[in-house]
């Protein structure tokens, strides 16, 4: 496995595999590397023969007053995770590798970044969407992994690489949970044992909504109740929301629809979702 911190680096070991006809995966992430992250790179590795994994925590995603700094990073035990999945290559630029100065490009998509994240985090999916698009003309992948854990992220970047008519195909990956059901995130790191706790109330209150849209409850029902079971389970909510999968707007009919969640478990803050059953 190679690491590499430069732009060219990375793009000349893409090519040398393009050259040996090999098809180029992108998996991109933050870091701080779980089970999550590895089912991306399985994933890209069923259809790729190449995989690179880039780690980046991009300043421009968080906003002033979030976890930039203390974004959990562990680069030594990321390495041997990749290895032992086996990577192809580590990108991990500086972040002067990425936005060098004089840097003033930002990508911004409309609609599907108005609800849910966009709303709660201004400027967050700019940030997503521009880093997104450099990783993609760096690596020049053939097909890009994330994972459905942020759904609505996924939705952001499979509009941008269709408006922008990129040659990358963008592929989803299903959510990782513990076992107990607690969607896996780089973030869970920052929990004490007893947010933990609350914390699964996010996935527990997904399953709850899915039993009361199959007898037939409405989603403004369902939104409040599950809000109620969050509250109750010490958990700040941000949103609730049943929306349209595909177009991220409200709807009327439960099933088949997308259940999102985002709420803070003490200071931090965790998403979850679920597409309820139709
Ligand atoms: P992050 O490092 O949190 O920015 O995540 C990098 C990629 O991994 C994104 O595409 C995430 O959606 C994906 N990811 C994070 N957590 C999970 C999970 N529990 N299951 C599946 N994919 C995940």
């Amino acid at each position: 496995m190679e690491i590499c911190s430069s732009i060219n680096g990375v793009r000349e070991l893409a090519q040398k595999a393009r050259a040996g006809a090999k098809r180029i995966a992108l998996v991109p992430t933050m870091g701080f590397l779980h089970e999550g992250h590895i089912s991306l790179v399985k994933g890209a590795q069923k259809s790729c023969g190449f995989v690179a994994l880039s780690i980046f925590v991009n300043p421009t995603q968080f906003g002033p007053s979030e976890d930039f700094s203390r974004y959990p990073r562990d680069f030594e035990r990321d390495a041997r995770l990749c290895r032992e999945a086996g990577v192809d290559v580590i990108f991990a630029p500086e972040a002067k590798e990425i936005y060098p100065e004089g840097f003033s490009t930002s990508v911004h998509v409309e609609g599907l970044t108005a609800p849910l994240c966009g709303a709660s985090r201004p400027g967050h999916f700019d940030g997503v969407c521009t880093v997104v698009l450099k990783l993609l003309n760096i690596v020049s992948p053939d097909e890009a992994f994330f994972g459905e854990k942020d759904f609505q992220q996924l939705a952001v970047i499979k509009r941008m690489a269709k408006d922008l008519n990129l040659a990358c195909e963008i592929t989803g990956m299903p959510i990782v949970r513990e076992p107990d059901g607690l969607a896996m995130s780089s973030r869970n790191a920052y929990l004490s044992p007893g947010e933990r706790e609350n914390a699964l109330s996010l996935s527990r209150s997904l399953l709850l909504a899915d039993e009361m849209a199959a007898k037939g409850a409405g989603t403004g029902e369902i939104e409040a109740s599950t809000a109620s079971y969050l509250a109750e389970n010490s958990i700040r909510v941000d949103y609730v929301s049943i929306l349209d999968p595909a177009t991220l707007q409200q709807t009327n009919s439960p099933r088949g629809a997308l259940m999102a969640l985002a709420g803070f478990a003490g200071k931090t803050r965790l998403i979850d979702n679920r597409i309820l059953t139709r």
